[in-house]
Order: structure tokens, then sequence, then C-alpha cells
């Protein structure tokens, strides 16, 4: 069978190209001469599968969609509340090159405005850092979420370096508000050559899918940044990431997204997919037309916005029996299933909640076979859980062969002798009670 996927793309490509509204950046002049008709689309999903349809191997400049790459450089280096106390996270309603500060902490508002990106360019690296050097750890940062070496364009950067007056404006402001330190023309040279870095809709859909896998780049197998890193950059990028378009698109296409000024737009949906759009003619917020109609409409046809997500509650507990051993002894055994967190643990929790079971059972069986993962939360609801069983006055074993469970840091491994590989030592038990379908295990 041929994927049916590269055909849905395809005839997403058409039906979003019809027309061609919209202009492309003029204020940086190699962006205004950029063909106007080229558009892409690209899929990674986070086991590194790629689909793409249209130009899919035309390369631009990556613009502000370098804006939340760098800023989880600069919170893996620094941390968060180093990074707070410069940059703030709250949506500015504004357009992206505003000249403006929080008025009460004088810090940038988020940084996806470039008031905020430029602080967050300045904060990569140590302090004695060159502008080359803070940009060669930049590029060699961000080809690691692509997966590849990534190089900038020379002449997208001369051009807009020189025509970046309001970027300097900025940058100037930035400086005499202590924000940032050092020379601010340097910092909106190395500023300007970050976003020259040049990419195609396949790099993007991967960095993207790079966020959706919590920061293990899905190709390299690498871990790019660490987890809580990822999650700071997609919640800003889902309140700040479309500018002063953000709670549209939030209600809209409801993906974590970020877009910039040659055309492209990035959208990362967490645990699922990553995607790359690109077409150069851009909307009054300075977002690509065609790029934007081409999300809403992966959003529409494949359910991806962000509110619409799964309800694995209700299937936590796949099988629930009583049986009985060849020595009569009473064992229940409550087989789990699927990814757990904290509404599938309350399941399993209200399940085994039943404070006069030790006078009717010898054993209860935690059945983890064919659960894929468990959260903190729900790891330590169910250490909870066997240890109240415990204190009930019952045996439980847990039956754990991948060994979801017990793997979260900082607590110690003190029922690992309860954990054991199979069911086996319960085969042939008699069923005499339960909710499974089943007799038997
Ligand atoms: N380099 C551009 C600028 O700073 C990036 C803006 C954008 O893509 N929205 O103006």
């Amino acid at each position: 069978m041929k994927s049916p996927i590269p055909d849905y793309l395809h005839e997403v490509v058409e039906a979003c190209s019809g027309d061609n509204p919209g202009s492309t950046a003029d204020y940086i002049p190699e962006l205004a001469q950029a063909d106007p008709d080229r558009v892409a689309v690209c899929l990674s999903t986070v086991d590194g599968v790629v689909y793409s349809a249209g130009d899919a191997d035309a390369e631009f400049s990556i613009q502000s969609i370098s804006k939340p790459f760098v800023y989880a450089l600069a919170l893996a280096e620094h941390g968060l509340d180093h990074v707070l106390a410069r940059v703030g996270v709250e949506p500015s309603g504004e357009a992206f090159n505003e000249l403006s500060l929080d008025s009460d902490s004088g810090r940038p508002l988020n940084p996806m405005i470039n008031a905020g990106a430029l602080t967050a360019h300045a904060l990569v690296g140590p302090e004695s850092a060159t502008t080359d050097e803070r940009v060669e750890r930049v590029l060699r940062g961000l080809s690691a979420f692509a997966g590849r070496d990534l190089d900038v364009d020379e002449s997208v950067f001369e051009s807009e370096l020189g025509t970046a007056y309001r970027n300097s404006a900025i940058a100037n402001m930035l400086r005499s508000y202590s924000v940032i330190d050092g020379d601010p023309a340097e910092t909106v040279r190395g500023y300007t050559r970050q976003c020259a870095i040049t990419v195609t809709v396949r790099d993007l859909a991967v960095m993207a899918a790079t966020l959706a896998n919590g920061g293990v780049q899905p190709l390299t197998g690498q871990r790019v940044v660490p987890r809580p890193v990822v999650r700071q950059v997609l919640s800003v990028m889902m309140t700040c990431g479309m500018y002063d378009a953000a709670g549209d698109w939030m209600s809209t296409v409801g993906i974590p997204a970020k877009s910039g000024v040659s055309g492209g737009v990035l959208g990362a949906l967490p645990g699922q997919v990553g995607i790359g759009a690109f077409s150069p003619r851009l909307d009054p917020h300075g977002s690509s037309v065609r790029g934007v109609r081409m999300c809403t409409r992966l959003s529409d046809d494949m359910g991806l916005h962000i509110m619409d997500g799964p309800e694995p509650a209700r299937s936590a507990i796949r099988r629930d029996r009583t049986l009985r051993g060849p020595q009569g002894h009473t064992v229940r055994v409550c087989s789990l299933q699927g990814t757990l967190q904290f509404s599938g643990a309350e399941h399993v929790l209200r399940a085994l909640s039943d404070e006069d079971a030790a006078d009717r059972l010898d054993l209860v069986v935690l059945d983890l076979r064919r659960v894929h993962s468990v959260n903190d939360v729900a790891d330590r609801m169910l250490r909870e859980a066997v240890r109240r069983l415990r204190l009930d006055g019952l045996r439980v074993t847990v039956v754990d062969p991948e060994r979801v469970l017990y793997t979260h840091p900082a607590r110690g491994d003190e029922s690992a002798d309860e954990v054991v590989p199979t069911l086996g030592p319960f085969l042939g038990y008699e069923r005499v009670g339960g909710g499974g379908q089943a007799a038997g295990v």
C-alpha cells in the first residue's frame, strides 16, 4: 500500500494555494524578492517519519522561528529563574517589532517578540563570548534540533543588517534599561545572523517534532534540551508565538506555533507531530497567509487542536479479576494499560479502594505488562496504593517487565523485590470473580 498521507498533504497544498494574497516582508530587501509562489508543507512524527508536499526542498531563512529554539538554549543553559528575571512570559498583544517593555518589571514581555528575542540571544553562551562565538553556539543548537548542520545565508544577513533600524532601536532601549549588557549593535548583529539561518519545511517539521517529542531529536536520538525546558517553550509558543493573533490561533488551530517573516510557520503538538509550512506572502501580523491556512486545515482535518486531547482515563484498567490458586488462596489481578497519568491512576486507586479487601484476598497483583509509561504523579499514586494495600495486610506483587513503575528519580526502589517480570506464577489459577472478559490469565 502507498501511504495516503503524502497524497493528503498534496491536497492540502492545492486547496490552500488557490489565491495568493498578502505581501512579502518589504523591510528586509532580500525577503521582498522571494518567489511568492512557493508553497510547501511537511509533517514529522515524533518517531521521525517525515511526509511532505509542495516545494519541500525550498530553502528560506528561519527568521522569528529561531526564537523559541534560542529561548530553549538560554533556558537549558541558565535555568528558568535566571531567564525569567530578564524576559517575561506575557502575551504582548502587540506587533513583533514593538518597542516595548513591561511597565512594572522593565523586562521584555516575552521571548517571541523581538525585544525578548534579542535578550534571549544575548543570554546564550558565557557573558564573555564574542558575537561570533555566540552565533556559533546558536547555530550548533539549532542544528541539533534539525538533526543536520545548518548555515547562515550571508546575503539575507547583510540585507537585514543594512536596514535593521528597528531592531537597533529595540537593542538600544534594552541596553539603556540594563536588560542586556555589552554593545547593542553586536547583539543586533548576532540576532540578525540567527534569523538568517537557512532551513526547509522539512527542517522545521523535524525541529518541531523534537519539541513534540519532549526534547529528544527523533532522527538522531539526541536529547537536545531537558523536558521542563520544552514545556516552558511550548507554553510560550502557545500564548505568544503568533504575536497579536495568538488568541485567534489558539482557538482555531490550537497548536503551539511560531511564524517568521520569510513565510515559515512551525507547529509542535506535544506527543504527536511536528509541522513545517512555507509560503512567502504575509498577513498584517507578519505570518504566512497560506502557511496559516495550511496549518488551520491540518488541525481541522486531523483533529490536532490541543484542547481536543485524548481521554485515556476510562481505559486505564484493562481487566480486573479475582482468581483462586491451587492452595486455596485468593488473588486479585488488576491489569492496567496505556499511558498512565493522574486521571488513569485515579481510576486504579478508585478500583482498589476497599478497606475490607484483606478479609477476602491474600494477594493483589498489579499487572503493568501493557502499560507504556507512567508519569511522575501516576508513579507516586500507584506506589502509594502498593504501600497502603500492604498496610492493610495484603501482599502485593507488581508485574512490570519493562520497569515502567519505580523509575522516577529522587525515590528509592524499596519495592523492587516485589516486582516480577511475568504473570507465570498465576497461570492456571481458577477465576472466581471480577469484571474481566476472559477467564484465567
Ligand atoms: N529578523 C526579523 C526581525 O527581527 C524576524 C521577525 C519575524 O520573523 N517576525 O525583524
